[in-house]
């Protein structure tokens, strides 16, 4: 059994076609002809344009516009003005058109690389995956047909670049394996948009996986079996139709409101931790993102990202979501999430210490850096900022105080942002849940962060296997927090969502309707489900099982009783 990251929901069962990548290699030689060889570049340029656009073309049928986009890129990246003036100068100095393509792609591939921004490497993938095709037009090389594979195909490649994705034929492919990539990669966006189960990141699979043999791609757990015998066969084929069912019924909900079966309305966001995710955020049909953890743009990196390096990404996930409202939290680093950079001194309790919050009010610069940068992109979309870890009224007070500082320096700038951005606070402490009728009074919304709230009211760390047992929500102490939480931003007319994993669990859903939640914000994929667990109840079903929940002493009760009506 190979393991990769499981990318793609869904079990495939089928045949291995293995892309191998053709040798691109040339022999460089010197033109005399300049005039022709120019042409004969064009012409691989024009031809690879046409050949792209039809591509989208198709794309846009079968996934939407936004899974086009990234194709349609790829044309801009053909036809940019200095890449042909760059080449064009080079093939004027006598080197023949593949060697100049070349040279100016690899200029861009290098300085693209050598940034932090992810966003910015993605963009050496994209010029690597255009000189690769304009290359195998010069040469008359024939590329793998992807678009031809028969029913069944399990397609196994090192890397799977957007123009092999575009190729795909939704019906004939069942799974996707690649040794590169992650969640957030191009294919993984389409492997999503198409619903073909995909498992990226699986080291030597080419090598492993041999051509037209028969394969396994679960990529709901992120495994592929190399020629499975026959009970994994039937066993994977049972997941697979049981899979199948859940996900046809699961359909019938996208495009449709959120509401109880009793009418009220809720949204349903989901969580991201890169622009590239509000992209699943859509393909998921959510109603925007109720939380950014902006930490993940912190991360893998040695330094802090910039203002423009932040701006940038808060202003892509604001356009891609087109209006629809993008919740960002403030930087939270520390206890789960370290940030080696940051210099900071060992702590004996991180999960107490010096973290999120506590750390941004006292390094002014970052925090400002980061709220100008969210502030200017306001101007760009729905946007609301909201502080983690609060535990005391200073706390938002001061955050806030930064905030109208910051707007002060844009006027200032006559730079344009949202003047009335709404400004909320995670209740994710035990503190800040008793202290919610404080909050409210200044808060714009409140959202329940259950991860850390379990943790930190039940004195547990939430990755410590010793005390996982009193890890639950269901504890009752942890109930009476969410209560208390939802129920002091009611008196206070706030809205109050929930953006920790218990927002999706199917147990939770009636206790969290009864108690007035309004909001929603789960990972993408459980978009559908929640939309559906939530159209099950009426208030007064949810009502009811909620006060037999609350008259019940121990999480192991209210676990047990939940199963039993759930
Ligand atoms: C939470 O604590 O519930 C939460 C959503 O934040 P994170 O998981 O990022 O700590
Ligand atoms: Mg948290």
């Amino acid at each position: 059994m190979l393991k990769g990251i499981a990318v793609s929901n869904g079990v495939g069962i089928g045949r291995v076609l293995l892309i191998e990548e053709k040798s691109l290699k040339y022999i460089p030689k010197t033109v005399t002809d300049t005039d022709t060889e120019i042409s004969r570049l064009q012409c691989a340029i024009a031809k690879f344009c046409r050949k792209t656009e039809k591509q989208a073309e198709a794309l846009k049928k079968t996934t939407g516009e936004s899974e086009a986009e990234i194709i349609t890129g790829h044309i801009g990246i053909a036809k940019d003005p200095f890449l042909a003036e760059e080449t064009e100068k080079l093939i004027k100095n006598g080197q023949c058109a593949e060697s100049a393509l070349e040279s100016v792609c690899d200029i861009f591939i290098s300085v693209f690389s050598a940034s932090d921004d992810d966003l910015t490497k993605q963009r050496a993938a994209d010029v690597r995956d255009v000189k690769k095709s304009i290359l195998r037009l010069l040469l008359g090389i024939e590329e793998v047909k992807i678009s031809e594979a028969p029913k069944g195909t399990i397609l196994v490649a090192k890397e799977l670049t957007p123009s092999m994705t575009a190729e795909i034929v939704k019906e004939n492919i069942v799974g996707i394996v690649t040794e590169t990539g992650s969640t957030t990669s191009h294919s993984a966006i389409i492997a999503r948009a198409l619903e073909i189960p995909a498992v990226l990141s699986v080291p030597n699979a080419v090598d492993i996986l041999k051509n037209g043999s028969t394969a396994i791609v679960d990529g709901s757990e992120g495994i592929v079996i190399n020629t499975p015998d026959a009970a994994m066969l039937e066993s994977f084929s049972l997941k697979r139709e049981t899979l199948f069912k859940e996900r046809k019924e699961l359909e019938t909900f996208r495009g449709k409101k959120t509401v109880s079966a009793s009418g009220e309305k809720y949204e349903l966001f989901c969580n991201i931790g890169n622009p590239d995710d509000a992209l699943a955020a859509m393909e998921y049909d959510s109603e925007g993102v109720g939380l950014f953890r902006t930490e993940f743009l912190f991360m893998n990196r040695t330094s802090f990202p910039t203002e423009k390096e932040q701006f940038e990404a808060y202003k892509r996930a604001a356009l891609i979501l087109k209006g629809k409202p993008l919740t960002i939290r403030t930087l939270d680093i520390g206890g789960d999430k370290p940030l080696p950079y940051l210099g900071l001194q060992k702590e004996e309790n991180p999960f107490l210490g010096f973290r999120a919050i506590r750390y941004c009010l006292k390094n002014e610069n970052i925090f400002k850096t980061q709220l100008r940068a969210i502030l200017r992109a306001s101007a760009f979309g729905n946007i609301k900022i909201m502080f983690p870890l609060i535990t005391c009224i200073d706390e938002l007070r001061e955050g806030k105080a930064q905030v109208e500082s910051v707007k002060k320096e844009l006027r200032a700038e006559h730079i344009t942002f949202d003047e009335n951005i709404e400004i909320g606070v995670m209740i994710e402490t035990a503190a800040a849940a008793v202290i919610a009728d404080i909050l409210a009074k200044e808060a714009d919304f409140f959202s329940i962060g259950t991860n850390d709230l379990i943790g930190y009211t039940m004195a547990c760390d939430r990755g410590n296997s010793s005390v996982s047992y009193l890890y639950s929500v269901f504890q009752p102490s942890v109930l009476r927090m969410i209560k208390r939480t939802i129920e002091c931003g009611q008196k206070n007319h706030i809205p109050v969502g929930m953006c920790g994993e218990a927002a999706a669990n199917p147990l939770m859903i009636p206790l969290l309707i009864s108690f007035g939640l309004t909001e929603f914000s789960v990972s993408a994929p459980s978009v559908l489900s929640v939309r559906k667990s939530i159209s099950k109840f009426t208030k007064q079903q949810a009502e009811e099982i909620t006060q037999n929940v609350m008259n019940l002493t121990s999480e192991k009760e209210i676990d047990e009783y939940l199963k039993t009506v759930i």
